[in-house]
């Protein structure tokens, strides 16, 4: 037990001394004191296994000994200093990155948060093609500054303050709650209840869903484009997926108009989805500039943007850009630590079999539950979006919602919400999680739906 704090002065001082802009999970607060992979310990000794990751962001696990360990050497050795002078943990990060992607993206800048990184995409866009409107998904989350807000499109988000100019919502292609799309459109071990009209070799739904991107391309200033920002499964909106070939089609479409594409892989990215180190090569999509954060530094405040040499160098050419703490040399030694144990311990295989295997345990409660509507995702990245029923696809209300969340929390099982009416569950593990550990979540989740549905037919009554 850590004895420091009482949990109802820790309440206390939230309320009067930190910002009501930060809000808190859960109905009573979870006061956390240590963590070890993927499991949390709280201030009175109980013990949550972790299956949101501190929102999607500790990769490797929490106090990875390796990490640890290379962050202490690093910390007595060297711990800040400024891009302007070289370290060889900088250099050496650079070169173990870059080796991860394919050419032409060699280009790094790193920086510290994902807003950061995509704040920086967007002003390379725009010095690179002289052009200004940008667009992303209805539903996208890319960032919480106030130039990355004109890109995020989420409900709660959305403020009257003046932010970010020549942003452009288009319609998110989602199979699920948008008007087209079924069976066989998105790419997961689990499909859609909807029924589907699309033949095995074309997608209806993507057709159509292009036909409205192809309306945003032609609405836009001058009709010219500076970029296109896309996360190649949404995370804040719910771990909503396109239809198969809908981002390869829409690439061509942006070029085509003089604009570059840019894979947000803040969540998406380092083997989380399993088949793919990174979400764009499930898209089978070669972008221009690729966003990346959360998970680079398992929890330690690290992002990066990486481009190709003729982007980087338009940039260069445009401003002077600084960036006190970015590619600092404990940051750069974390990152370099936690690409070699996503190497060494086959993270990336591991999500794509653990994750596997409970997207289809998952899937059964849908089958069981007529108020879970969808299970979605690829690899450790899943979705659970809870309806009133699977006719109305009508979201669960969000008191049943949170009542569900809480219960979970109470049985030791921490998991994310997502969705314009957070009705949609977020599973997303430290990657070493293991099938035991899956299954203890299946079976938290089954006891928490099963309490409801009694509730549910006593409020009935
Ligand atoms: N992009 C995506 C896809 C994200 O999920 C987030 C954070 N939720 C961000 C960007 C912004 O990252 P940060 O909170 O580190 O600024």
């Amino acid at each position: 037990r850590y004895q420091s704090l009482a949990y109802n002065h820790v309440l206390d001082i939230h309320k009067q001394h930190l910002s009501p802009v930060m809000t808190a999970y859960f109905q009573k607060p979870l006061l956390l004191h240590q963590g070890h992979m993927e499991w949390l310990f709280d201030s009175e000794g109980n013990r949550y296994l972790d299956f949101f990751s501190g929102i999607v962001t500790v990769s490797v696990g929490h106090c990875h000994p390796k990490v640890n360990a290379v962050a202490q050497t690093q910390l007595s050795r060297l711990w800040h200093t400024s891009s302007v002078f070289f370290h060889p943990p900088m250099h050496e990060y650079a070169e173990k990155l870059s080796a991860l992607l394919p050419e032409p993206l060699k280009v790094i800048f790193i920086v510290n948060s994902g807003s950061e990184a995509n704040d920086l995409a967007m002003l390379m866009a725009r010095a690179h093609t002289k052009n200004t409107d940008l667009i992303s998904f209805r539903g996208a989350y890319h960032g919480c500054s106030p130039y990355t807000l004109g890109l995020t499109n989420v409900g709660n988000y959305k403020t009257k303050l003046p932010i970010a100019m020549g942003c452009q919502p288009t319609m998110c292609p989602d199979i699920f709650r948008g008007p087209w799309g079924g069976s066989h459109c998105r790419d997961s071990p689990v499909q859609s209840i909807r029924k589907c009209s699309c033949a095995p070799d074309s997608c209806h739904a993507k057709d159509q869903y292009i036909e409205q991107f192809k309306d945003t391309l032609n609405t836009s200033v001058a009709k010219s484009i500076a970029g296109f920002f896309a996360e190649p499964i949404q995370g804040v909106n719910g771990v909503v997926q396109y239809p198969k070939g809908f981002l390869k089609e829409a690439f061509q479409l942006v070029r085509k108009q003089g604009g570059v594409c840019i894979a947000d892989e803040v969540q998406t990215g380092f083997g989380r989805l399993g088949s793919h180190f990174w979400g764009f090569q499930t898209h089978d999509v070669l972008p221009d500039i690729v966003t990346m954060a959360k998970g680079i530094g398992n929890g330690f405040p690290m992002a990066a943007v990486v481009t190709t040499p003729e982007i980087a160098k338009s940039l260069a050419q445009s401003l002077l850009h600084f960036n006190t703490f970015g590619g600092g040399p404990l940051a750069c030694a974390i990152g370099s630590a936690v690409l070699e144990v996503i190497k060494e311990e086959k993270l990336q295989e591991n999500s794509q079999e653990v994750g596997t295997y409970m997207l289809l345990k998952f899937a059964q409660l849908r089958d069981e539950f007529d108020i879970v509507g969808d299970v979605r995702g690829k690899g450790l990245m899943i979705g659970i979006e809870m309806v009133q029923d699977k006719m109305s696809r009508q979201p669960l209300p969000i008191e049943e919602i949170n009542q569900i969340h809480e219960d979970c929390k109470n049985m030791g099982l921490l998991v994310g919400r997502g969705g314009i009416f957070s009705q949609t569950f977020r599973i997303a593990p430290p990657m070493c999680v293991t099938k035991p550990e899956a299954d203890f979540a299946v079976e938290v989740f089954h006891c928490a739906l099963s309490q409801h549905m009694e509730r549910r037919a006593k409020s009935h009554h």
